[in-house]
């Protein structure tokens, strides 16, 4: 087992293009970690120079401590998993399993113990001798992944592991991978573009946008707290509100306890003690803490519809009032759009309580839920 330490990492490719472009980054002994962003973001050039199969520019890659930034790909001790499986037609799953031992020169009762024993950890027991032709999508890639697992490397580093799988197998091997890393406890990078699959598996993820990071944190942290509105907008299934907003009040006690924990409290009440400010949008106001952002700056305000409440009865406090527009069914849930003095803000609801078109609402939100960006770098103001 092996952690893996990137420093100063940059990959240009002949074009010019700076697909990775100055990266930092640990990944922990055991964890399983994502690489996250948008398509051309550089994911997928960052998992291949740490596998070694693009050079890097500039900078190091050590994986175990070891620097294994010129070291070629069979040599570094790592495993990797394409998005095509990239599995040999004419073996059966026993060879493609093996093949990695083969090259090595590993002994053919070995190499059959091996199949025997990674196919019963991938509950591939009984296809040892079919083709890949004659397996389902999800079978193959647990045969990519048997594969990448008996060659023993010290890093996994799959690339969009589940993107050929269909809804609902991708789910089923979502679950199955998760536990998979988890008994295994081997290190482990997945690049993906869809951030509920990351917020689902990883223990870390790292958000990228132009070869460049954005967000390193838990899912927890990237969901509640996005440190600036790149990620706000990217994580989440139904986006969070960005509406501009203006300091209307500060919260003004130097030294007052920050209400920065957003993990202490489900609904962000932790911090109802600590003093808030407030912050105009349109349609009303929020209650928000302000400690270093000064009385009239103009700020971008984030809340995420989750964390928004249509207020019953009436309502003393800050709030935003507007009109029911339109309310979408998420299962359970209903995203509701309310038009609050012509600014569209969307708030989740328990979908028997949805109202109805027309419904004129309040929305009220904790001040631990209310961040705010700066309305020029779109970075988040503590
Ligand atoms: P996707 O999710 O679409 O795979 P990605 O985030 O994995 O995207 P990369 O494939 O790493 O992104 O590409 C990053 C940038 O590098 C893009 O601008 C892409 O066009 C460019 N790029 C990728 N491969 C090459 C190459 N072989 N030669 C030149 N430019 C490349």
């Amino acid at each position: 087992m092996a952690g893996i330490d990137i420093e100063g990492l940059a990959t240009v490719y002949p074009n010019g293009v700076r697909a990775v472009d100055g990266l930092d980054l640990h990944v922990a002994d055991g964890e399983f970690f994502a690489l996250l962003g948008p398509s051309g973001c550089g994911k997928t050039t960052l998992l291949r120079t740490i596998a070694g199969l693009e050079a890097a520019s500039e900078g190091t890659v050590r994986i175990d401590s070891v620097d294994v930034t010129r070291v070629e790909p069979g040599k570094r001790g790592v495993a990797m998993v394409f998005q095509d499986y990239a599995l040999f037609p004419h073996m059966n799953v026993s060879e493609n399993i093996t093949y990695p031992l083969k090259v090595r020169r590993v002994a053919a009762a070995t190499r059959s113990e091996v199949a025997s024993h990674t196919a019963g950890e991938l509950s591939l027991q009984g296809l040892l001798e079919r083709k890949p032709a004659q397996l389902s999508g999800g079978q193959q890639q647990r045969v990519a992944l048997a594969r990448a697992i008996a060659s023993k490397g010290k890093v996994l580093l799959l690339d969009e592991p589940l993107s050929n799988l269909d809804a609902r197998l991708r789910l089923e091997a979502r679950t199955f991978l998760k536990k998979l890393q988890r008994d295994l406890g081997i290190t482990t990078v997945f690049v993906t573009h869809d951030q509920a699959e990351a917020l689902a598996l990883a223990d870390r993820i790292a958000v990228m946008d132009s070869g460049k990071l954005r967000q390193l944190g838990s899912p927890r942290e990237v969901f509640a707290r996005p440190t600036n509105t790149f990620v706000a907008n990217f994580i989440g299934s139904t986006p969070m509100n960005l509406l501009p907003g203006k300091v209307a009040a500060s919260s003004g006690v130097e030294g007052a306890p920050r209400p920065t924990d957003t993990t202490s409290s489900q609904n962000g009440s932790a911090a109802s003690s600590a003093a808030v400010g407030l912050v105009s949008v349109a349609g009303g106001s929020l209650p928000a803490a302000t400690f270093s952002t000064p009385v009239g700056a103009e700020v971008t305000v984030g809340i995420r519809p989750e964390y928004l409440t249509v207020a019953s009865g009436d309502v003393t406090g800050p709030a935003l009032r507007g009109i029911v527009v339109v309310a979408e069914n998420l299962g359970t849930q209903s995203l509701v759009t309310v038009d609050c003095d012509g600014t569209l803000v969307g708030v989740t609801v328990p979908e028997e309580t949805e109202p109805a078109p027309g419904t004129a609402v309040a929305l009220t939100a904790p001040a631990t839920r209310v961040l705010l960006y700066d309305h020029d770098s779109g970075e988040l103001l503590a």
